[in-house]
This record gives C-alpha cells, structure tokens and sequence, in this order.
C-alpha cells in the first residue's frame, strides 16, 4: 500500500475548517482526537486520500459504531511507514512471486521445444519412410519453416522476459540487504541493535566452542545518563548516545560486532581475544571516551564528559550464553558499585 501524504498544501480558513469538523466528529463518536485518528479524519474530510475516503465512508454507512480501532487500522493501511521487518517480509513475497514467474516462463519454453522436436521427428520420420513427392516436400518445408521461426520468436520473447526479471531480481535483491540492514540497526546510533547482537553471540559463541578459542564480552553503561536527560533536555540524552556509538563504530576491527545493547547499554564481542586483552581494549575505550568535554557547537554550552563503566566476561566454549552475558552484567555492576568511570572482569 502507497503511502498516503501526511503533509498537503491547504489555505489555513480551508484547513482549520477541516480540522474543527474532524475534531467534532469525532468527540461525536467518543473518538479520541490523538494525533493518529486526527490524521485519519482530517484526510477523510479532506478527501486528500480517495482510497481513505471510500474506506471510512463504506464504515459510516454500515451503520456499525465506528471505534477507535477502526481509525486506527485505517491509520496503520494509509499513514505508517512500514518497518524495516515489513518490509524483509514484502520483499521476499515479491521475490517469491518473480522467481514462480520465471519458472513458469522456463517450463513454458521447455513444453515449446518439446513441440519443436516432434514437428522434427515427425519431418524426419516422413522423409525416412520413403520417396516423397514435390507438394509433399514441399509442405514439410513450409512446416519446418514455420515451426522454426515460431520457436526463434518463443525464444526471443523468453530472453526478453528473462531480461526483464533478471532486472527485477536484482533489484530486489538490493532492497532486500537494506531491509536487512535496517532490521539489524539502531535507528539512533547507527551501530548493530540488540537483535543483531542476540544473532552475533550466538555465532561467535558457536565458533568459540567448535575452535575452542577465545571470546568476550564487553557490557559498556553510560554514568549517570539519566542526570544528560534530565539537566539538559532528551535530545541531548540522544547526542550522547549518538556519540558513544560512533566512537564504538571508530573503535572496533572487522571482526568485533559492537551494538546498542538497551537504553544506554552498549555492548561489544571480542572474538580471539583473551581477557586481559578484553579488558585493556575496554580501558582504552573508556579513556577515549572520558578524555573530552561534550559542547555544543552553536551554543558554546558545555556538558562535560562522557564516562562509561565496563564489565568483561569470557566465552567458557559449550556454556549457556546467558551465563556468560550474566559475568558481563556482574562485572558492570561492580564497577558502578566501585566508583563507575572504570572496568571490572568477571570473577569466576
Ligand atoms: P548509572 O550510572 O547507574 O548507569 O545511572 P544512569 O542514570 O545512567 O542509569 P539509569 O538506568 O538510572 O537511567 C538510564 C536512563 O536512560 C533512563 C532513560 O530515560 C534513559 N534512556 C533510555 N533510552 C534512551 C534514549 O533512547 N534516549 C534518551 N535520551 N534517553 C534514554
Ligand atoms: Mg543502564
Ligand atoms: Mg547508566
């Protein structure tokens, strides 16, 4: 489904009208004006969404009370942009859709030059069964002419249309990695999300165990997060995350998957690397991070620095993995029960 305009070019005596009749209406029908059903009936009254406006008119008209979770549902088809998982969905169907296309194309080519080949049989067959008189010879070519040149048109159609979906597939095909890409990343940081984190641990997990070899566990927690919100307003809260995950993105090797693991939890795995090694890169992060003062640049106000408390934990190969992210947590908490601004290991 199309995504309808949310934002449309109305004179404000048009416009305010729309909006006090939809706001009438639906106190009418005890509809909450919410931002999402305000959309729903301003658009209807607006008529700025035809397909919106049969639906909701055919509604009216049933004589059925129309509730809130009617506007909703109409909001969710006509207004919401559909998520990164949505849209994986849709692109596989379509994919799905072109590829029984292009089997039925294939298989129709393969029934088209079965036909050839017994329209050659049948030619061959009536010159091995003996003489053949001129008229005669004379039909069979005009049919072999004509079979020839119906399956040269056939083939011609279905490299065309293999063309066609071989375009179609690639392109879906990139629409499907950034569907991809987008359902494994924090909208907000740009870094992994906590499902690409759940999908990481458990390969890395699986690798350490077969090849016996190292893995941690870095659970990074902002200090004193709530005090960015709370003094200086959400979106400063929001830059700060944004920094500490660019400065995870800065800090990690190809192998590392670094991802935004909670609210202002962050987390890194360190494949084929020992625990004391974990703990240096953690420390190291951490002073980065530490060594400079937040400002804002058009403003000049300053918000001081950003610390982190880290806990590490290693992979012991075979264990459950909520074992080893539980040490990760352990640890984290000792470090904030020390003091925060540091990094503790695991105890076993
Ligand atoms: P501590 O040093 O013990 O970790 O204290 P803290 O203030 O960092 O931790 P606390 O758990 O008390 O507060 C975390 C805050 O993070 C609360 C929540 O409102 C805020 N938060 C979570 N997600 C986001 C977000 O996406 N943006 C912003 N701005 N704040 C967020
Ligand atoms: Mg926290
Ligand atoms: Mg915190």
């Amino acid at each position: 489904m199309a995504q309808a305009p949310i934002f449309m070019i109305e004179d404000v005596d048009t416009a305010t009208q729309h909006a006090a009749t939809a706001i009438a209406e639906m106190a009418m029908r005890e509809i909450s004006p919410t931002p999402g059903n305000f959309c729903v009936w301003y658009n209807y009254l607006s008529g700025a969404v035809p397909e919106l406006r049969r639906d909701l008119d055919t509604l009216l008209l049933s004589g059925k009370t129309v509730s809130s979770s009617n506007i909703q549902e109409l909001f969710d088809k006509y207004f919401r942009e559909p998520g990164a998982e949505e849209r994986l969905q849709q692109t596989g169907d379509d994919l799905q859709q072109t590829l029984a296309e292009v089997i039925r194309q294939v298989a129709q080519a393969g029934l088209d030059a079965n036909e050839f080949g017994k329209t050659l049989n049948k030619a061959s067959g009536s010159l091995g069964a003996g003489r053949i008189d001129a008229p005669a010879m004379k039909d069979l070519v005009g049919e072999l002419i004509n079979a020839t040149k119906l399956i040269g048109q056939r083939n011609q159609a279905l490299e065309a249309q293999l063309k066609q979906s071989s375009t179609k597939i690639t392109a879906l095909q990139s629409r499907l990695e950034s569907a991809r890409r987008d359902a494994l990343t924090d909208a907000l940081t740009g870094i992994g999300n906590r499902k690409s984190f759940d999908l990481a641990i458990q390969f890395r997990a699986q690798q350490a165990t077969e090849q016996q070899g190292d893995l941690c566990l870095l659970i990074i927690d902002i200090d004193h997060f709530k005090k960015f919100n709370d003094s200086y307003g959400h979106r400063v809260g929001d830059q700060v995350l944004k920094l500490v995950g660019a400065k995870l993105k800065q800090a990690v090797t190809e192998n590392d998957s670094a991802a935004r693991y909670g609210g202002e939890e962050f987390a890194l795995l360190l494949p084929q690397t020992k625990l004391f090694e974990a703990a240096d890169r953690a420390d190291k992060f951490r002073t980065g991070l530490g060594a400079h003062s937040l400002k804002n640049r058009t403003t000049g106000q300053v918000y001081g620095a950003v610390t982190v408390s880290i806990g590490v934990s290693r992979y012991q190969p075979g264990e459950p993995l909520e074992s080893f992210i539980t040490r990760a947590d352990q640890a984290l908490y000792r470090a904030k029960n020390d003091g925060r601004n540091r990094v503790a290991t695991e105890v076993l």
